[in-house]
């Protein structure tokens, strides 16, 4: 049977912050019920013991993300969230020893990518006491993460507004380094135990209305991971934020028969020969960065 090491459960469609690099969904706003959410913990039982509460929307605005742990918990499943920090004062009450959470990832380049973000102080500081308490209680593991970087090496505007926000996070862990000094895109820098910062080139979604290039390469996608978005689709990685690889919906079939399935398979088998057989994957360059 297979089994994903990565399974992108999505509990809300919505995000409360609009990154100019994040182009904004157009399914239906909604919020996974709690009975939902149980339910198809179940279907993925079989397949995975870790799941992602996120594709596109802001997991922290979903009003009973401790009660998600808690059921997580209860089922087995360790969870990862991925968030862009900005409501985590108002939440950290739910999410602080749930036993399920192993590791968060905040999105500090959401910040500067969203055109209203005021207090950047503020922000980052209300993230950093939050994981200096939530690392020294449990055994939480955090990225923090600055995935603003430019191939053509950074503008001094750019790496003004990064170096701001080091500056604070150098500044709160007593560093005796610079960041910069030490990180290289794609990978980590330790900080402190269990607290690391991840530097990268900024992300580009895959979409219908891309480039398409001659299809050759490899992907992941659907042999470790696979989500399921909150209106119940079920798609092959986590970059498929609008459900245009639509392997079937989990509210009408099971989720066994919806991977066995015949597009399922066919994406799969294509990757075997390297080949991308959706149009999706011909316009995706994380395809491309596996070679060919
Ligand atoms: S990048 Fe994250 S924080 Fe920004 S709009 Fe997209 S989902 Fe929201
Ligand atoms: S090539 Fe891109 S769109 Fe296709 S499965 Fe992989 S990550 Fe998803």
């Amino acid at each position: 049977m297979k089994k994903f090491k990565k399974f992108y459960l999505e509990i809300t469609s919505i995000c409360n912050l609009a990154c100019s690099f994040c182009p904004p969904t157009e399914r239906q706003k909604q919020f996974l019920s709690v009975e939902d959410f149980s339910k198809r913990l179940d279907e993925i039982k079989p397949y995975t013991d870790f799941i992602y509460l996120h594709v596109k929307g802001e997991p922290l605005l979903h009003p009973k993300i401790d009660q998600l742990l808690d059921i997580s918990h209860q089922k087995g499943f360790k969870v990862n969230i991925t968030t862009n920090g900005t409501l985590i004062n108002k939440n950290k009450h739910k999410l602080l020893n749930k036993p399920a959470l192993r590791q968060m990832n905040f999105s500090l380049h959401s910040f500067d990518g969203h055109a209203g973000s005021v207090d950047k102080e503020g922000y980052v500081g209300s993230v950093l006491s939050f994981i200096k308490e939530a690392t020294s209680e449990s055994d939480l593991i955090v990225s923090l993460r600055l995935w603003n970087l430019t191939e053509d090496n950074q503008t001094n505007v750019e790496r003004q507004r990064n170096r701001e926000v080091l500056a604070l996070i150098e500044k709160e862990f007593d560093l005796d380094f610079k960041i910069e000094e030490k990180v290289t895109p794609g990978s980590g820098v330790k900080i402190a135990e269990r607290i690391y910062i991840n530097q990268d080139y900024e992300f580009q979604w895959p979409a219908l209305h891309e480039e398409e290039d001659d299809g050759r390469g490899f992907c992941h996608g659907l042999r470790n991971q696979a989500g399921i978005l909150a209106n119940g689709t079920v798609i092959p990685c986590c970059l498929d934020g609008e459900g245009i690889i639509d392997l079937g919906n989990i509210n009408t079939d099971s989720f066994s028969n919806i991977i066995e399935g015949e597009r399922a398979n066919n994406l799969v088998d294509g990757f075997s020969r390297r080949e991308a057989v959706e149009e999706l994957c011909r316009k995706c360059g994380y395809r491309k960065r596996f070679g060919k």
